[in-house]
C-alpha cells in the first residue's frame, strides 16, 4: 500500500468510482484503453483496489469463452466493470487476474500535488 501511496503523491493520473470518487488504480496498472464494455469504452487494468467481486460467471465475449467476475465499488457498491478469472483461449490468458472498468463508470482525475514537497518546503523555511 505504501508503494501506491507514492505514486498518487507523484501527480499520476488516478481513476476513481465515479459514484462516490473512492481510489481505484492509477495508469501506472494500466494496460490497454481499447477494450468495450456494455457502457462502452472501458480500460484493463492490471491492479485495482478498493472492489468487491460477484460469484464467478461463464461469458462468451468477442474473443472467446471467459470465466469473469463483476466487480463493484468497496465503498458505494456501484457496479464498475469485471475482473476475468479464466480465458479458454491461449491468446487471451494476458488477461487472467486483470480488471476491467468500464470508463462511464469511472473519474479520471489528476494526482494530488506533489505532497512530499510540502514538509520539505517548512523544513527549509525553518
Ligand atoms: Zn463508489
Amino acid at each position: 500500500m505504501g508503494k501506491i501511496f507514492l505514486e498518487h503523491s507523484n501527480g499520476v493520473k488516478l481513476y476513481s468510482c465515479g459514484a462516490c470518487e473512492t481510489n481505484l488504480t492509477n495508469k501506472g496498472h494500466l494496460i490497454s484503453t481499447r477494450f468495450t464494455g456494455a457502457t462502452g469504452r472501458a480500460y484493463l487494468f492490471k491492479y485495482v483496489v478498493n472492489l468487491t467481486y460477484s460469484n464467478v460467471q461463464d461469458r462468451v465475449m468477442l474473443t472467446g469463452r471467459h470465466m469473469v467476475r463483476d466487480v463493484m465499488c468497496k465503498s458505494c457498491g456501484a457496479k464498475l466493470g469485471w475482473m476475468y478469472e479464466f480465458a479458454t483461449e491461449e491468446n487471451q490468458r494476458y488477461k487472467e487476474g486483470k480488471v476491467i472498468l468500464e470508463h462511464a463508470l469511472i473519474t479520471e482525475s489528476e494526482g494530488f500535488p506533489d505532497i512530499s514537497s510540502t514538509p520539505n518546503r517548512n523544513n527549509f523555511e525553518q
